[in-house]
């Protein structure tokens, strides 16, 4: 990579030229870091991938390698894996190290985005245009290249949708994706949606054409982990999007919060726990109007009477 190019900022507003000189100063040393950040992230993107590929071209196991990266690296299996993706995307454009930064590498080199057809042509129009790739870019990279997916007609819009929510689950295959067009269209969503929930990979439901059975077990621990990950997302949203102003004090903050935590609390009354009286097997079940689960407090109330 090339040191990031100068703009030709207008130094005119500052009128200090001693300040001006200390800022020049400073503006090389911190374009020489971002450059070694950007240089030293593709080499190691390089190097992961070549410790993958030993590991498989010995017949190590992909575990095995996973176990290495962690004790001997530092590196989280995960990351490793993106790592060897980002080292595939750079291959694909050689030459074109400098015209990505870490963010866009990290977004067009994750697996899902890889595995979305169209992709490689659309960053090249990028490229062609000699246009740098940031993370901006390298979203609307991607929404471009999600509007050029050829769809076979049968495959309704809501399908579709999901399928590009998270491509990568779905190994996208143009094969399946014909088959898929062949159920009704409510099956399809569900289909999509088993996929998304990991109940089955995409290719046991084209096969089945069946979403599995959940045991009301399962069905109630999921929609108690759905209510407890929508709790803990009302507080990150807070925490991370109420702006640092001068006019909210922590007084207003900390009672704010505390309106949160009463919200959490409230919807964690509604977690579930199986039905008691037709354990969750019964549609006409009256105690629990078929749903197969009840509130915790409903469900102390069945246990009693
Ligand atoms: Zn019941």
């Amino acid at each position: 990579m090339n040191l990031p190019a100068k703009s030709d900022y207008d130094y005119s507003a500052i009128d200090n030229p001693q300040l001006v000189a200390v800022l020049q100063g400073y503006a090389d040393k911190i374009r020489t870091s971002v450059k070694k950040t950007f240089d030293g992230a593709v080499e190691m993107s390089r190097s992961v991938r070549d410790v993958r590929n030993l590991f498989r071209e010995s017949s190590v196991s992909d575990q095995e390698f996973r176990r290495w990266i962690s004790f001997c690296c530092g590196i989280s299996p995960s990351q490793a894996y993106i790592c060897c993706t980002t080292a595939d995307l750079l291959d694909e454009f050689p030459g074109y190290d400098e015209y990505f930064n870490i963010s866009s590498l990290r977004t067009l080199g994750s697996l899902t985005t890889r595995r979305l057809p169209g992709i490689n042509e659309e960053i090249q129009r990028s490229l062609d245009r000699k246009q740098k790739i940031d993370h901006k870019e390298a979203k609307e990279i991607i929404s471009r290249a999600k509007k050029t997916v050829k769809w076979p007609p049968a495959v309704c819009n809501e399908a579709q949708q999901l399928v590009l929510s998270d491509i990568g689950r779905f190994d996208y295959d143009q094969d399946l994706i014909s088959q898929l067009g062949e159920y009704d269209d409510e099956v399809q969503v569900d289909l999509c949606r088993s996929v998304l929930r990991d109940m089955q990979t995409f290719e046991q439901a084209i096969a089945t054409g069946e979403v599995p059975f959940t045991t009301p077990e399962e069905a109630c621990r999921t929609e108690n982990q759905r209510i407890e990950d929508a709790c803990r997302a009302l507080m990150r949203i807070f925490n991370k999007t109420v702006p640092q102003s001068v006019l909210l004090d922590n007084q207003t903050i900390e009672s704010a919060r505390g309106a949160i935590r009463n919200a959490q609390e409230t919807l964690k009354m509604a977690k579930g726990k199986v039905c008691p009286r037709c354990d969750g097997l019964d549609d006409s079940c009256k105690a629990c109007e078929g749903i197969g689960r009840v509130t915790a407090m409903r469900h102390s109330q069945l246990k009693l009477r």
